[in-house]
């Protein structure tokens, strides 16, 4: 391969947002192996690298249940290059990120945003009481960046920039390409904010099995809360009841189930609401944990490429459109 010789050459590759400057690998392969963690960031990596990339993702929709397996050590080890989003997704992976070979190129998307457009704990937790080690100060990060699609956008230049360094004889083919992505997340961010306007004001509210929604919320003008943390922790007696006694007040007739936790924990949310004798329908799934596998199918709808962040995007603001305002009926 031609670009693979004229990449030997350079040693060391540092730029901001990079977690790590490395030692570029021999490439034998004619495609860059990329294992990105999340299924949203492998997506992203195949629509700006389409046939140059070959893409494995590690995490499936659900990252907050995910444990190491000895395969994904491997393909770690013998990528050309690692994404991960950051804050706390990839927990359980830490210490094998740590311990990757040098010539592994490796970067952190979350580096890229800028601290003050991140959401912290102090925002979003005081129903919760934490405490995360890593964090001296106490408060943490929502790691759910991706479900505000400006945030997204940025994640989407820093992936272009990456694979530019490391296979720059493409350097124009990952421009071009992830130019033309973004005039589609444009699109998507346009069409969200006009779904989400179609919903009268005081229904703009969405309460999730664990509360991921708070950047989409941020962004497209919603009030969120969830049973569980940020995280997907355990949720408590008191806060369901927090909970049942908040959706009352404000009316609320629909709350969602989303698909990185069980739909039991709303059903018990759902039937407490109901004893109260306040009517209140479960609705969902909301994808925002992951994309769906290609081979997977909602039963409740056939509307989108749920394996893509696009369809995944669009989904999760239709079906809300749909269980929020009154006259669209219910589905
Ligand atoms: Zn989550
Ligand atoms: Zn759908």
């Amino acid at each position: 391969m031609k670009w693979s010789k004229l990449i030997r050459g350079i040693n060391v590759v540092a730029f901001s947002c990079m977690t790590v400057a490395v030692l570029l690998p021999e490439i034998v392969e004619a495609r860059l192996r990329v294992v990105a963690t999340t299924t949203i960031l492998a997506d992203t990596v195949q629509q700006i690298g389409h046939d140059k990339v070959a893409v494995r993702s590690l995490m499936g929709s659900n990252p907050h249940h995910y444990k190491i397996r000895t395969e994904d050590i491997r393909h770690l080890s013998q990528a050309h290059l690692v994404i991960y989003n950051g804050l706390s997704i990839e927990n359980g992976l830490r210490r094998v990120l740590s311990q990757l070979p040098k010539n592994v190129y490796i970067i952190d998307v979350s580096d890229c945003l800028p601290k003050k457009n991140l959401r912290s704990s102090h925002q979003f937790d005081d129903h919760h009481s934490h405490s995360h080690p890593e964090n001296s100060c106490g408060y943490h990060y929502d790691p759910h960046f991706w479900l505000n699609v400006n945030h997204w956008m940025v994640v989407v230049r820093q992936i272009e920039k990456s694979l530019k360094v490391i296979d720059s004889n493409q350097a124009h083919f990952y421009h071009m390409s992830s130019n033309k992505y973004l005039g589609q997340l444009n699109e998507l961010d346009q069409y969200i904010r006009s779904q989400s306007e179609k919903i009268p004001v005081n229904l703009r509210f969405l309460v999730t099995s664990h509360n991921a929604l708070g950047y989409f919320g941020q962004a497209y003008g919603f009030e969120t809360d969830g049973l569980m943390g940020t995280e997907g922790e355990e949720t408590s007696i008191a806060n369901l009841r927090r909970l049942s006694y908040k959706i009352m007040d404000q009316k609320l007739t629909t709350i969602f189930w989303d698909n990185t936790t069980s739909r039991k924990s709303m059903q018990a949310l759902q039937e407490s609401i109901l004893a109260k004798g306040h009517k209140v329908s479960l609705a969902g799934p909301i994808l925002v944990g992951g994309v769906l596998d290609s081979r997977q199918t909602l039963q409740n709808c056939d509307k989108h490429n749920h394996s893509t962040y696009d369809g995944m995007m669009r989904h999760n603001v239709d079906t809300i459109l749909v269980h929020l305002t009154p006259q669209q009926g219910r589905r």
